[in-house]
């Protein structure tokens, strides 16, 4: 992935779409490390507030304890923090949030009081049958715990675990039920998130089948056709 070193003028701002399952998480990072860009995602920022003890990590752990959302407030004012820290001078690269059009907006005004702004989204687009393939596949031992998926890594004897024998189970989280309704959720979610950059001229589309290196390489292409004609401005 070396062609597409990139000098950046000025910060950047990257935010990457895409539903669980769609590999997101893992081309942020890629796309971080090539551009050098701070990786911030709020599961991460959450945990690491919280070992720093912060009000607002307080805040936001009581309502992970009890398994609800952290509220829009909390999650976009630990953002805008993470942001102003030196490693963030060159950007970043936004990794689950904005989760809705109310952070969406709230980012792009924070943003622009600073005289910045998004540069792109990245909306990493797999199709709902190969997205169940791949959440509603995972299988685990109920002896040793050892994980297996139906698609990707198979037991070598079907509902039988390659190390114990053990009986394999799927998890609640895992059925097929559970995640055709946890994407429902999200593309509701998310719907509106595509149209606003999509209208404001900064959404890319980026297909996310294939190997993780394929998807990569699709990603920086998008990113680095897009920044250097930005630059040429
Ligand atoms: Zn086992």
């Amino acid at each position: 992935m070396g062609l597409y070193k990139l000098r950046l003028s000025k910060s950047r701002y990257i935010i990457f779409l895409g539903a669980p399952g769609a590999g997101k998480g893992t081309q942020a990072a890629i796309v971080a490390l090539e551009l050098k860009l701070a990786h911030i995602a709020p599961g991460d920022l959450f945990r690491q507030a919280q070992e720093q003890g912060t009000d607002l990590a307080m805040k936001a752990k009581s309502y992970m304890e009890q398994g609800m959302l952290v509220p829009d407030e909390i999650t976009i004012q630990m953002v805008l923090e993470r942001i102003s820290a030196p490693d963030c001078e060159g950007g970043a690269i936004f990794d689950g949030f904005p989760r809705n059009l109310k952070q969406a907006e709230a980012l792009d005004e924070a943003l622009t009081g600073q005289g910045k702004t998004v540069d792109k989204v990245v909306y990493i687009k797999v199709s709902e049958e190969e997205l169940l393939k791949r959440l509603s596949g995972r299988w685990i031992c109920r002896k040793c715990q050892t994980p297996y998926h139906a698609e990707t890594s198979p037991p070598k004897v079907w509902g039988k675990c390659d190390k114990c024998g053990g009986e394999l189970y799927q998890r609640p989280d895992d059925t097929v039920e559970t995640v055709k309704k946890r994407l429902e959720v999200y593309f509701s979610e998310t719907a509106s998130l595509i149209d606003y950059y999509t209208q404001a001229g900064k959404l890319v589309e980026v297909d996310g089948e294939g190997s993780v290196d394929d998807v990569g390489r699709r990603v920086l292409e998008s990113l680095g056709r897009e920044f250097v004609r930005s630059m040429e401005k």
